[in-house]
């Protein structure tokens, strides 16, 4: 089978899938603020939430490319991909750093859906993006971890099993890089909530489960260290890629929801005797939203391309997340400017779609810190920060 067609059947399969779940489904979850738990369960059970991890452990052993469209097919049904997404990504730092044994323990249960881990701790109120910076400290004491500090915008932390918490190892004042100092630990939240660790949650402007962790010497086994002690930055930077390529790819899923919807709704509804869609000022500003989302998309295809070939796609894969980002933002402007009144009335979910694909404007990275990336990196600009 080539990959258009492996690519064409996950996408029937997932959208099959997501069609159980309407958007009556997500419209009355977003208003009670609840997690869509049988979505992720049936998503689960369908092998989905497991594409990355090898076949050896229990996964399909998928590409970043067809992990990829998994996700953007879960936007594109008007779903949210963003209560599941971190399990694709987090998995890969303990896939590529963690030891046989934590492999061998976790990675089959987490693709069977016996272990959720859904859940990965870095940001800190006072931190901010200047992750080097972070205060959360965890001191090794004999065979545990004592894990101080607090951490904020920890998503689905109350849906998870596990966390993989980013904390630091050695005080600031010791390292001589910024970078030094960091580790990863592997928390089992069943064991700690409620023995050195809180979730409380946030409530935000859209559905997504989000929360504050604050860690008051919370005791971790040793054995929950992954990789190498103070080497965490650099684990978090080789995950960053594939977070920013499966992103790309819902809001690429999002951005074709949103002008499949204004178009509809543009062919359908009549004002002074004639479609709205038939008026140039309509329509231009849907096809103008539809030219940037495929051309964000075939950024996205050239950056999971290079990373499933092992090549280099630091620059590629920011600049898919940013123009993709950008994209379905541009297009759920649109699509509420095409339904005028009815855009901001929830039963149409375009106002709820719309709070939903902002975010990506600010996380997991916010675009300003992308354009930083390739000034600096691609383009060889001095270092703003
Ligand atoms: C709903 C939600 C879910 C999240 N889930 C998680 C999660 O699961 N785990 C996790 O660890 N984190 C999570 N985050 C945190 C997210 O990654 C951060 O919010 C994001 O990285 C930005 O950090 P900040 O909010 O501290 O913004 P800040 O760093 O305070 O930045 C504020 C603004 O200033 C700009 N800015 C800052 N510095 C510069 C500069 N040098 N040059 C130009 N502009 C600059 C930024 O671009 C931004 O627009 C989540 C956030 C949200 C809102």
């Amino acid at each position: 089978m080539s990959h258009e067609e492996i690519h064409q059947d996950l996408r029937s399969a997932v959208r099959e899938l997501c069609r159980s779940f309407p958007d009556a489904y997500w419209r009355d979850l977003d208003a009670k603020r609840e997690y869509p738990a049988a979505f992720v369960k049936a998503l689960t059970d369908a092998g989905y939430l497991a594409a990355l991890i090898p076949e050896e452990f229990g996964g399909s052993g998928l590409g970043i490319a067809e992990a990829s469209v998994i996700l953007e097919e879960i936007n594109r049904s008007g779903a949210n991909a963003g209560a599941c997404h971190a399990q694709m990504y987090t998995m890969g730092t303990l896939l590529r750093h963690g030891s046989d044994a934590q492999k061998r323990e976790y990675l089959p249960k987490i693709a069977s859906g016996e272990l959720r881990l859904q859940a990965f701790g870095v940001s800190e109120p006072t931190t901010g993006s200047d992750t080097t910076q972070m205060k959360t400290m965890a001191v090794r004491k004999g065979d545990t971890y004592v894990v101080s500090g607090q951490q904020v915008w920890i998503s689905r932390a109350e849906h998870s099993d596990l966390l993989l918490l980013v904390c630091r190892t050695t005080p600031l004042e010791q390292v001589k890089k910024r970078g030094e100092g960091l580790s990863i630990l592997l928390v089992d939240l069943r064991e700690a909530v409620g023995h050195g660790l809180t979730i409380r949650p946030i409530r935000t402007m859209m559905n997504h489960a989000t929360t504050e962790l604050f860690f008051d010497d919370l005791k971790v086994p040793a054995s929950a260290l992954v990789g190498e002690e103070g080497k965490g930055f650099r684990y978090l930077i080789d995950g960053l890629n594939a977070e920013r390529i499966l992103i790309a790819a819902e809001c690429v899923g999002d951005g074709r929801w949103f002008i499949e919807r204004a178009s509809k709704y543009a062919k359908d509804r009549v004002v002074f005797g004639r479609p709205i869609g038939q008026n140039q000022g309509v329509q231009f500003p849907i096809a103008r939203a539809h030219v940037n989302i495929e051309a964000a998309d075939l950024m996205r295809i050239k950056a999971a391309a290079l990373f499933d070939r092992g090549a280099a796609c630091g620059a590629e894969a920011n600049m898919a997340k940013l123009l993709a980002a950008d994209a379905s933002w541009e297009a759920a402007n649109v699509a509420v400017q095409t339904y005028g009144g009815f855009g901001f009335a929830e039963d149409y979910d375009i106002e709820r779609k719309f709070r939903e694909t902002k975010l990506y404007q600010v996380a997991p990275i916010s675009t300003n810190l992308i354009l930083a990336y390739v000034a600096e990196h691609v383009l060889g600009l001095p270092r703003s920060y």
